[in-house]
């Protein structure tokens, strides 16, 4: 280990816990709950096994009355909910780490769609959200004095379960908008009571929901607070700095740990185009001067370096991690092994909050095994030996052709990587140039660094293949990793692509990257909805050139805001200039005039530009594979044993899908049972009864 790095390994002591190192996996939403313990289970482990000192649980609800379906979350709510979370703490305890659990109550930000139970709140405030599958139509209820005694008797309920299903450190939750935050702020918080007007009042709920844990399992367990200060940071108080000063103050010892973090998930898990490692820092930077208690706080650090300068500098004590431990769990061991140069640093994409808010167990775009641990039996650092002495060819140096030729080649196969263009990384050479993007290019590197280092591979770049040189070389597994390409199909008002628009001034995605420059004023016309259209309108505004985006979606760039990168895009195009006009159709391109029309109404509007780029339909590019089945009788007097499709030559997809797609090519080769995977099913002790708190 690098002698500077010794720090991170230091033992940090939680109230009556030690945790063994600096490495803490803070909560995170993982999509897994009590319908899935033993996928749940090996994917918190694995983080475990790969040395982080903490790993934490995502949200765990203390009652009925704190239900975010159809979002996914855990439960604690009675006894029959043990077992399940045990199983996560034996497998966690089993790497020596300590097992923390994030107790949780949403208040007036879930909207209890399943128990049907009015929502909680100081002052029945409803939290409005943007997202419609966030929206709820019940208001919340003005919490009297009983709900308030009975929310903290369900917190104590469920730490007394968690202190038996295991875990080391519980949780206190103040933060996200969920009850303990709206009780802090007084933008929440109307109350004339002891719990509402004065900070000190406002504090009072959280200070009870502390030391009554505190009293309930305070000898054997942890008690961390996990608190947003954002908002408060920028609120005035009378006698501290600000009221962010004021509440941690006041609560100052009283936890064994603060875990500090931002308001909202677009800030506190921000997306690497928006947001630098550590930008948490100028929010959170006051909390250790006010307490000595340890702290701990993220910022998608994935440099040591970075890391150890938050020890020394007295900002963090822990150093906390959610996407860096998904994006590769060993990452504390790669330090400690002084590999710091093998980790797969998380590229921020935020494609893993995605999967929460689609209601699906995480994953992730860097590590294809996340969520895989189980159900497939997907290890991220081990693979199974190769089963053959077959040689492998991957045609195409993309994300699916660079994952699927790193698996093999650890497997041990003997492995030909051939890409046509002087450089590696498919789409993202021209992806990664765009604004804010640089970042991704971590999926290349990383892979590409690793298999440079390998004696087994055969790395080709500007080495366009055809059917004829797949043929001659003869190798026995052949994948097809050619990519897609984007169409200038048009978009329908059913909502489906329709015939393309042919012409001069019309573009594709592709044309830019093949360095094709569109004449101003253009319109981005964008269909596809994810970041790209977003990301080229940016970029073209940036040159100086005048742009309208346009787009079938109500927002631009619609879908990222699954990734918490849409607001952020929005401001972006709006600082650029860019006109952003949604719910429209691109009718036709004729002589400088585009013709839209409202998606709803019909209603046309024309816009004089001389470039129309189309970011809409993606088609695997795989004539290559077409061209080489119509020869399939040659295959084997060549010794081709398969030739197959992976990536987005097989279905177009984001980066995650074509990872995971090279990944699983790889893990199948020679393994017959490679499509299948488990089944996972909820534990019960007991028979179904009442919640009984
Ligand atoms: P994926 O996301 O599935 O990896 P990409 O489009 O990112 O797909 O990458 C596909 C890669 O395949 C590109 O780098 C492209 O240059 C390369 N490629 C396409 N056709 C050939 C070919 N015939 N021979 C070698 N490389 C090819
Ligand atoms: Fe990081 Fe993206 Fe993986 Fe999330 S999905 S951990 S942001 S690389």
């Amino acid at each position: 280990m690098n002698p500077n790095y010794e720090i991170l390994f230091e033992p940090v002591k939680i109230g009556p816990v030690t945790a063994p190192n600096r490495f803490y996996q803070v909560p995170h939403a993982s999509g897994m709950t009590e319908a899935n313990p033993r996928v749940r289970a090996a994917f918190r482990a694995t983080k475990a096994e790969g040395g982080w000192g903490v790993v934490t649980t995502g949200a765990v609800s203390t009652h009925p009355s704190s239900d975010d379906s159809p979002l996914p979350f855990a439960r604690l709510w009675d006894d029959n909910d043990i077992r399940s979370h045990a199983l996560t703490c034996d497998a966690i305890h089993q790497h020596d780490a300590l097992a923390a659990v994030e107790l949780w109550h949403g208040g007036a930000a879930v909207m209890n769609r399943s128990s049907r139970i009015a929502p909680y709140s100081p002052s029945g405030i409803p939290w409005a959200a943007t997202h419609v599958g966030f929206m709820g139509q019940l208001r919340p209820r003005v919490m009297d004095q009983q709900d308030i005694r009975d929310v903290i008797g369900w917190q104590v309920a469920a730490a007394r379960r968690a202190r038996s299903a295991g875990f080391d450190i519980v949780y206190i939750y103040a933060g996200m908008g969920y009850l303990g935050y709206e009780f802090l702020l007084d933008d929440y918080n109307h109350r004339t009571d002891a719990y509402g007007g004065s900070v000190e009042n406002r504090v009072r709920f959280v200070r009870e929901l502390i030391e009554s844990t505190k009293d309930a399992v305070g000898q054997d367990c942890g008690v961390a607070l996990r608190i947003s200060l954002e908002e408060l940071r920028g609120k005035a108080s009378d006698n501290f700095a600000s009221q962010a000063h004021e509440v941690v103050s006041l609560l100052s010892d009283l936890p064994d740990l603060w875990d500090v973090k931002m308001d909202s998930s677009p800030t506190d898990c921000g997306a690497s185009r928006f947001r630098p490692e550590g930008a948490h820092e100028p929010v959170i930077d006051f909390v250790r001067t006010v307490t000595d208690k340890p702290v701990v706080g993220v910022g998608r650090f994935t440099s040591p370096d970075t890391m150890v300068s938050q020890i020394k500098r007295g900002v963090l004590d822990l150093i906390g991690g959610a996407r860096p431990s998904i994006a590769d769990p060993f990452l504390p061991n790669k330090i400690r092994e002084g590999r710091e140069d093998e980790i797969r640093e998380c590229i921020g994409c935020n494609i893993c909050i995605s999967s929460w808010h689609d209601g699906v167990p995480v994953r992730c775009t860097q590590n294809a095994t996340a969520g895989e641990e189980w159900r497939r039996g997907w290890h991220p650092e081990k693979v199974s030996p190769a089963a053959s002495n077959d040689n492998i060819l991957i045609v195409g140096g993309g994300p699916a052709g660079l994952e699927a030729a790193l698996i093999a080649a650890r497997r041990g196969y003997q492995v030909t990587l051939a890409e046509k263009a002087p450089e590696f990384g498919g789409r993202l050479r021209f992806e990664t140039s765009l604004p804010g993007l640089a970042t991704w290019g971590r999926v290349r590197d990383y892979r590409l660094y690793a298999l440079q280092k390998m004696g087994n591979v055969n790395l080709y770049s500007n080495s366009e293949m055809g059917v004829d040189e797949v043929l001659g070389l003869g190798h026995q597994r052949v994948a097809i990793a050619t990519g897609a390409r984007w169409t200038q199909a048009l978009y329908s008002s059913l909502e489906i692509p329709k015939g393309e628009l042919k012409g001069p001034g019309v573009y594709t995605p592709d044309d830019l990257a093949a360095g094709k420059v569109p004449r101003g004023p253009i319109l981005v016309y964008d269909f596809d909805n994810y970041y790209l259209g977003g990301a080229i309108a940016e970029s073209l505004a940036g040159q100086g050139m005048s742009v309208t985006y346009a787009t079938p979606a109500g927002h631009a760039s619609a879908w990222t805001i699954m990734t918490n990168e849409q607001p952020f895009v929005h401001q972006n195009l709006h600082k650029l200039g860019v006109d952003i006009t949604t719910q429209a159709l691109l009718d036709s391109f004729e002589a400088g005039l585009a013709t839209l029309s409202n998606i709803f109404t019909g209603e046309l509007s024309t816009l004089e530009v001389s470039s129309v780029v189309i970011v809409g339909l993606r088609l695997p590019a795989d004539d290559l594979y077409q061209s080489l089945c119509d020869r399939e009788a040659q295959w084997q007097g060549a010794g081709i044993e398969s030739v197959e499709r992976i990536g987005d030559a097989f279905a177009a997809g984001a980066l995650v899908h074509a990872v995971h797609s090279g990944h699983a090519w790889s893990r199948g080769l020679d393994n017959p049972d490679a499509e299948n995977y488990l089944r996972d099913i909820p534990i019960a002790e007991f028979p179904p009864g009442p919640v009984i708190n």
